[in-house]
């Protein structure tokens, strides 16, 4: 009995010919999506052209909205959300699905260039829950953008094409790392050692080889930039591979950035298939909810808040403050982030009858936190339930999650920034293996139901 009640399907279990078709062809176009878009600004980008080719428009071109009228807003370069304006009034509530477009990753510090025994190098400070061993010995790539003096801007993209170099940060042989492998795993790798490659050939000036000087000038002679121009950059350094099926099966993506760039997606997707909802329907992409979302193109800042009081003042007749609070009140937010899937090499870490596993589907979590839930939304059981009718009207498979078993560690999402808002919100994402390291895995049955699932929230 236990079993029937507990245990969801695999997917592939009812397979149709129509559903993989439909599946494989939205995964290759995540992937191409993954390949294209490694840092949250040019996730950002790509949403708004998306946006733009499928009838969305800035929302500073509107002075008034109207039902199926579609838009978007960018924030600062980092963040973007769009929407679609439904048949009920602002008001009586929106329907948002909330995904984060940053990565954990290493970042340039301000002053990052240095040169050390004729080689040089890029200093960065790492971003996000890295294990820091991880980003060593293979090939990364460079991305961001420099603002100049006038504000022109310039972008930076080095280590994707075929024919590009990449960098790396280097590793210490085994031979000699006798004392480095009996450090703890936190350690194996510090920090301040987590140093980028980026040249060895040196340039004469007065008499005297400059490795340093020799990168400076082929930066300059590239991009027209000087060493203080790094000072007022956004650069990012991640890993150079592009988005690849894998399993011999094919059946699953593995690539960088799946957290969260997964749920990103398949909401971005969703919100382009939505014509004319119920409700106004809105996906918010955020920037830095990997280092607590302090920041004002993150969750915390007061955006959303903003925004959802534009959309009433362009739309609701007779505007007061009472109808923004009407409708925060009246909305639903699916926090969309990502889950751990079990990992039959690591399952001591899983409660399996309360886990996500691969090709089961969407992940719900009623709660996620620590140490007896603390710090955590936890979804009402009446949201729970209107999400689950939701899913299950529209062949959305879905399964309950919680982030490992109890007191083995835990995590937290944007959730809880909705909730202070008075807006009724629950996790639900996608599974993924390996999560946070360069190379993450979701299973490709998944990345779909997330699709389904936000587009039936949305309709
Ligand atoms: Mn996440
Ligand atoms: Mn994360």
């Amino acid at each position: 009995m236990e079993d029937i009640l507990f245990k969801r399907k695999n997917g592939y279990e009812n397979m149709t010919d129509k559903l993989r078709e439909e599946m494989n062809e939205f995964n290759e176009g995540y992937k191409a999506f993954l390949s294209l878009c490694k840092t949250e600004r040019e996730c950002a980008d790509f949403c708004k052209k998306v946006a733009e080719a499928n009838d969305f428009k800035d929302l500073a071109e509107y002075k008034t909205l109207k039902k199926g009228d579609k838009f978007y807003i960018m924030n600062r370069g980092r963040a973007i959300l769009m929407g679609v304006m439904g048949k009920k009034p602002v008001n009586e509530g929106v329907r948002v699905v909330a995904a984060h477009i940053d990565s954990p990753r290493l970042d340039l510090k301000q002053n990052p260039l240095y040169e050390a025994e004729e080689m040089a190098f890029f200093k960065t400070h790492y971003y996000g829950g890295i294990k820091k061993y991880q980003w060593v010995a293979m090939p990364l790539a460079i991305h961001g953008c420099v603002v100049l003096k006038g504000g022109e801007k310039i972008n930076i993209v080095i280590g994707e094409e075929e024919n590009d170099p990449v960098f790396c940060v280097t590793d210490l042989l085994p031979h000699l790392a006798a004392s480095q492998m009996d450090q703890k795993g936190g350690k194996i790798i510090e920090g301040e050692k987590l140093n980028v490659l980026i040249g060895s050939e040196g340039l004469m000036e007065e008499e005297k080889l400059s490795v340093k000087k020799n990168i400076m000038k082929l930066l300059n002679d590239k991009y027209g930039i000087t060493e203080k121009d790094f000072i007022t950059a956004d650069i990012e350094v991640v890993p150079a591979f592009k988005a690849k099926d894998v399993g011999i099966d094919r059946s699953m993506v593995g690539s960088y950035g799946q957290d969260d760039r997964v749920c990103a997606y398949t909401a971005l997707r969703a919100i382009l298939d939505t014509e004319k909802p119920e409700y106004t329907s809105i996906c918010y992409l955020v920037d830095k909810e990997e280092i607590g979302s302090c920041d004002s193109t993150g969750m915390k800042s007061k955006f959303f808040e903003d925004i959802l009081a534009k959309l009433c003042y362009m739309s609701c007749e007779n505007y007061c403050d009472i109808l923004v609070s009407e409708a925060r009140a009246n909305t639903i937010c699916l926090s969309a982030d990502v889950t751990a899937a079990v990992d039959p090499n690591y399952d001591h870490v899983n409660e399996k009858r309360n886990s996500a596993f691969f090709n089961k589907g969407i992940a719900l979590m009623k709660y996620s936190g620590a140490r007896g839930k603390s710090g955590t939304n936890e979804a009402t059981a009446e949201l729970v339930r209107k999400i689950t009718d939701i899913f299950d009207e529209n062949d959305v498979a879905w399964q309950t999650a919680e982030l490992g078993k109890v007191d083995e560690g835990g995590g937290g999402t944007v959730a809880q920034y909705f909730a202070v808002l008075n807006i009724d919100v629950i996790d639900c994402g996608v599974p993924l293996l390996s999560m946070h390291a360069p190379f993450e895995i979701a299973a490709k049955y998944d990345v779909f139901m997330g699709y389904r699932a936000y587009k039936a929230f949305y309709n």
